[in-house]
């Protein structure tokens, strides 16, 4: 018997040794790669809504990183359309 985990009360932790579950321990290792502010931001940003609300949220931000990337190749058009014309003139 390893007892319950010290975050969630609720699962074993993982070893006698190991204050926390497996996956609060990776929530754990998430926090410490990261900064506990950054976690903090993108968790409120996320998680403060319902499932609906959650999937409207990450095709806002998929699109975005479309757009994003379709802005950045037509700007790179641009500057090589720009500079064969300028060869053209
Ligand atoms: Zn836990």
């Amino acid at each position: 018997m390893v007892g319950n985990c010290y975050f969630c009360e609720e699962k074993n932790r993982v070893s006698y040794f190991s204050y926390f579950c497996e996956n609060c321990a990776m929530l754990r290792r998430l926090l410490l790669i990261n900064s506990p502010q950054k976690c903090i931001d993108i968790l409120k940003r996320t998680l403060t809504r319902d499932d609906k609300q959650i999937d409207f949220k990450i095709n806002q931000e998929i699109k975005k990183i479309v757009l994003k990337d379709i802005e950045d190749i037509s700007q790179n058009d641009n500057s090589y359309a720009s500079k064969t014309r300028s060869k053209k003139l």
